[in-house]
């Protein structure tokens, strides 16, 4: 089995400089003098150390889609990836990834760590060790058994793009609200394959990586004023507005606020309603709070996380540049098992 661990930054690949006692990123020889284990089992792993190591903050859309392309260049030479990531933003990479990489057959399993991989207690051992698993895990006709862009962290194994970061402290730092784990590790790992999602066979890899930046995110919050919507819905370039609400999708009822949006929508500005709250999913016209927002033409998020949405609408942009009539139907649709649509 060969495995190749691809260290993009973060904590899990910094150490401690001897010197002054400050972190540092680790270069590739003394990052993996901190983890033998990984090279005495009888998979095989390969490094390969993106340079600079960035810390995930400074992570932009084209780091996404140099990690996608990483992965589709050296695809057919490995049985699965590990992307070692910051934990701060590695949702949003995660969920962009799952979407750059169609008909993926094979585990792309990113990780971190909350510890540094040179501090005696760190959780970064574990969890790379774990993730490697995971990569490299087949059944008895050869099948990987998460071929998904996933996350693993603290035994966990989510779909990537249902993640979202919830501690800053634990250990058990990402959460998957709205869709339950696709394999958990203790003594055994248990894989809930009714949970995973398989290819069908002979599908090829398909790299899309383009995006579009010119999106926004709106967060509604009582005493917003019209100044700021007018401020955020008016943003030249403008395409795509991921609209923050309360509740099952709820926004205040004043007409100014239902006036702007409906003016943005009709200048093709795309909004997509997405609940503030972790669990559950948007229903508008459930409440009448919510009724302007279906009239102004705001589209639903359903149950999809804010960095899912966000990146999913800058990968659509980016694909469809000339066909705002796709990016919203698409938008309406799972396209990498990231959202549960309406009735399903
Ligand atoms: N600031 C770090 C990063 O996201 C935090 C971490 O890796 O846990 O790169």
């Amino acid at each position: 089995m060969q495995i190749l661990v691809i260290l993009t930054g973060g904590t899990i690949t910094m150490v401690r400089n001897p010197e002054n006692g400050a972190l540092r990123p680790a270069d590739t020889e003394t990052f993996r003098a901190f983890v033998p284990e990984l090279f005495a089992s009888d998979i095989h792993v390969d490094m390969l150390t993106f340079s600079p190591l960035i810390d995930s903050s400074d992570v932009s859309p084209d780091d996404w889609s140099r990690m996608a392309r990483t992965v589709y260049e050296n695809y057919n030479r490995y049985d699965g990836f590990v992307i070692l990531h910051g934990t701060d933003t590695m949702s949003y990479s995660a969920s962009a990834v799952s979407f750059m990489l169609q008909n993926l057959t094979k585990p792309v399993v990113f990780t971190g760590s909350q510890l540094p991989v040179g501090v005696l207690r760190s959780d970064a051992k574990e969890n790379l060790l774990t993730a490697v698993e995971i990569a490299a895990a087949k059944d008895t006709d050869g099948q990987c058994l998460v071929p998904e862009v996933c996350l693993c962290f603290e035994g966990k194994v989510f779909r990537a793009n249902r993640t979202t970061k919830k501690n800053a402290e634990h250990f058990e730092a990402f959460e998957s609200y709205n869709y339950p784990a696709l394999a958990k590790a203790g003594v055994h790992i248990n894989y809930r394959r009714h949970l995973i999602h398989y290819p069908a066979p002979d599908t090829q890899l398909q790299l899309l990586d383009k995006t579009d930046r010119h999106v926004a995110l709106l967060k509604i919050f009582p005493g917003i004023t019209e100044e700021v919507v007018h401020a955020i819905l008016t943003t030249p370039g403008l395409k795509g507005v991921v609209l923050e609400t309360y509740g099952s999708g709820n926004a205040p009822s004043s007409e100014w606020l239902y006036l702007q949006l409906k003016e943005a929508v009709g200048r093709g500005i795309i909004v997509v309603n997405k609940t503030q709250c972790s669990t559950g999913s948007v229903e508008m016209g459930r409440y009448e709070v919510s009724i302007n927002l279906l009239k102004a033409g705001v589209l639903s998020g359903y149950d999809i996380t804010t960095e899912a949405l966000l990146t999913k609408m800058m990968w659509l942009l980016g694909q469809y540049p000339a066909d705002m009539h796709t990016v919203k139907d698409m938008l309406q649709h799972s396209v990498a098992g990231e959202m549960t649509e309406a009735g399903v």
